[in-house]
C-alpha cells in the first residue's frame, strides 16, 4: 500500500493488541485515528466488557467502558481484525 509503513520498530499494521493500537494512534502523524472507516464501520463487540458497539473510526473508544481499539487500514475489512488495547489506556500523542 506505500503507507504505514515500519518505521524501524515491530510495531505495524499487522501488529496485535496494544501495538497495533498505538500504531494507528500515531500513524500519518496522528492524522489517521479520526479517520472514517470504509462502509458504515465495523460491527463489534467489546473486547473489554462484551458490550456491542460500532468501530467508525481507525482507533475508537468502547461507548461503555472507554476501553481503546483499533485496525489498522489493510485489515479493515473485517472486525475480526480489530485489536483492543485494555481498558483505561492513555496513549501519549506524537
Ligand atoms: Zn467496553
Amino acid at each position: 500500500m506505500g503507507c504505514c509503513s515500519n518505521h524501524g520498530s515491530s510495531a505495524g499494521p499487522f501488529a496485535e493488541g496494544r501495538e497495533l493500537v498505538e500504531f494507528v494512534f500515531q500513524a500519518h502523524g496522528g492524522a489517521l485515528r479520526n479517520q472514517m472507516l470504509p462502509g458504515s464501520g465495523l460491527s463489534t463487540a467489546c473486547q473489554g466488557c462484551g458490550a456491542g458497539f460500532t468501530l467508525t473510526t481507525f482507533v475508537g473508544k468502547c461507548p461503555a467502558c472507554g476501553g481503546l481499539h483499533a485496525v489498522s487500514p489493510p485489515r479493515c475489512d473485517d472486525a475480526a481484525n480489530i485489536q483492543f488495547a485494555g481498558q483505561g489506556v492513555q496513549i501519549d500523542e506524537g
